[in-house]
């Protein structure tokens, strides 16, 4: 598998700097704060803060905030979490494409002064038209040979708010005959008297994409500037405007597959389509493939790192089997999380030769490799095992479960022996009668019949109801984005269920988003905001086995 130490950007790089074209090596990670970050965000972060780290360079975080309508304070804040939590550390300050945006000005009224820039009054429908097409020449508009001093009154009238909205842009002046579309006189401002996050009411025309990228890059000495394939087309626009204005430095651009996943959707536009239809519960929902939706779900980042390493990074879009994300993550946690006791189906069982009041607490390691340290668990007369567990007569099949007659070894306790048991009028077992083989704490009993199986149990009388929050893929078609049909169709409605199980006391007692492996159940984490000691709340992050996914 591939690996951030030799993708083909980190060969560019270790070039670059063997024949000296830089010297240090600075990248930036550019999110629009216009949503949640998501998985496919996560293999950028990781790529370039990656870089960055593997070259002793600093990575900048740069919001790329040009479409003031559709950012928000609460997408920056959640960014700069999700970017953390991931533990990536950004170089000094936060960058805001917007800090440039009087420079970018400045360069635009420079554009014009060369001949390379006029003001456009097309309107949108109409330069489309003027555009033309993939196999047809674009037509010059007729505002293209406006003088420079017309456009700099015009530009400045612009900037000065006097034209409406969608009244004029301000427009390159580059090859209305290029092969390349991004190429046919782009736009470089647009009216919109909008108010902004960072910069209040100061602007009513603001800077498109193309026009800030390059010049931001270079403004900050960005040396690698790293983006996902679709920006190819827009390369030859991001090094005219370097070509053709007076910036400090001369960054490049070098574009990556993008990460898309099976049973997923990542385009931002969607998962906020998911969040304002309520078909979730927010951003942060542990079925989203958002950052902080993965957070909630269990995810460490330790996992979501080894997977961004396990993809590896290529020049081509494709399709990543969900169950790498799914074994990435199992993997960490069967190595990490500790280990403790759920019973989600409970069946009380009584052990008749211990008092009423027996009350000892076994001590239990949370790791069997790990030192992770232990706790005490109370163990009881009446305790519960898991219903399936138990089976009325004995088979081969079943030699490892409990049945009259036969005995089984209660994890970090003592062997007991199934005597009897008690149904209800439907025939469900709903109580066993059991007896304690002496001194089989941490050895099998003397008279050698050693018990088949073990099992996981709770004591009833200490043990702590918690809720759990049962998951499912959030969709039930392996290519909801790639269908004809809407991928609102194919949302799994029955993607939670919320059931009561029996916890051992310790888990009660658990910060917020502490991992575990419930034995033989599933992994599990204490949720990030409604878990409490006095209503324990767990989420399923992953089954136990590959066939048990998400
Ligand atoms: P979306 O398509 O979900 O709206 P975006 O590309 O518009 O995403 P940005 O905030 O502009 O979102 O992305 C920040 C950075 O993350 C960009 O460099 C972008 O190329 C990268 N990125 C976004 N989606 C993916 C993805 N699926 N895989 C890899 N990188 C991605
Ligand atoms: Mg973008
Ligand atoms: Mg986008």
């Amino acid at each position: 598998t591939a690996n951030t130490s030799a993708n083909f950007i980190a060969k560019i790089i270790q070039d670059d700097l063997d024949n000296g074209r830089v010297t240090q090596v600075v990248t930036r990670f550019p999110p629009e704060p216009n949503g949640y970050l998501h998985v496919g965000h996560a293999k950028s972060v990781c790529l370039n803060f990656g870089l960055a780290e593997q070259f002793g360079g600093r990575c900048n975080l740069r919001f790329d905030d040009t479409n003031p309508e559709k950012e928000s304070q609460e997408f920056i804040n959640a960014i700069k979490d999700d970017i953390t939590w991931l533990g990536f550390q950004w170089a000094g300050e936060i960058h805001y494409a917007s800090d440039y945006f009087d420079q970018l000005h400045d360069w635009a009224v420079n554009l014009i002064e060369s001949g390379n820039a006029y003001v456009c009054d097309l309107s949108a429908d109409q330069a489309r038209e003027y555009r033309g097409t993939l196999t047809e020449a674009g037509k010059p508009s007729p505002y293209r040979e406006r003088t420079v001093e017309e456009n700099l009154d015009l530009f400045a009238r612009m900037r000065a708010g006097e034209f409406d909205e969608g009244a004029k842009v301000l427009r390159a002046k580059i090859d209305m005959a290029s092969p390349n579309m991004n190429m046919r006189d782009p736009i470089l401002y647009r009216i919109r008297k909008v108010h902004h996050h960072q910069t209040g009411d100061k602007w009513c025309i603001y800077p498109n994409y193309d026009f800030t990228h390059g010049q931001s890059d270079a403004i900050e000495g960005i040396t690698h500037s790293v983006c996902t394939l679709e920006f190819e087309d827009h390369r030859p626009l991001y090094e005219w405007f370097l070509a053709n204005l007076p910036v400090p430095a001369q960054p490049r651009q070098y574009e990556f597959g993008r990460l898309n996943l099976d049973y997923t959707v990542t385009s931002k536009r969607k998962l906020k389509a998911l969040v304002d239809e309520k078909v979730v519960a927010g951003w942060d929902d542990p079925r989203m493939p958002t950052i902080s939706g993965m957070r909630r779900r269990g995810f460490t980042p330790r996992s979501v790192r080894n997977f961004c390493d396990m993809i590896g990074v290529s020049r081509s879009d494709g399709m990543v089997d969900v169950a790498m994300l799914e074994h990435a993550l199992r993997d960490d946690l069967n190595k990490n999380a500790p280990r403790a006791m759920c019973v989600i189906n409970p069946l009380k069982v009584v052990i008749e030769n211990l008092p009423e009041d027996h009350l000892e607490m076994v001590s239990a390691d949370y790791h069997h490799e790990l030192d992770l340290g232990s706790r005490e668990m109370p163990f009881t007369r009446e305790i519960f095992i898991d219903q399936d567990d138990f089976k009325e007569e004995y088979s081969k099949k079943f030699k490892k479960k409990f049945t009259p007659g036969k005995r089984i070894r209660l994890r970090h306790s003592y062997v007991i022996e199934a005597t009897s048991y008690e149904k209800d009028e439907q025939g469900n077992v709903v109580l066993v009668r059991a007896n304690l083989i002496e001194g089989t704490l941490g050895t099998n009993p003397a008279d050698g019949d050693n018990p088949k199986g073990v099992v996981h149990w709770v004591s009833a009388s200490h043990g702590i109801p918690a809720e759990l929050r049962l998951y499912e893929r959030l969709f039930t078609h392996a290519s909801p984005d790639k269908t004809d049909g809407d991928f609102m169709e194919y949302v799994n409605t029955d993607s939670l269920k919320v059931v009561t199980a029996w916890v051992e006391p310790a888990l009660a007692n658990v910060g917020p988003e502490n991992n575990f492996q419930f034995e033989r159940e599933g992994y599990y984490v204490s949720d990030r905001y409604d878990h409490a000691t006095d209503k324990p709340v767990f989420n399923l992050t992953i089954g136990l086995r590959e066939d048990k996914s998400l």
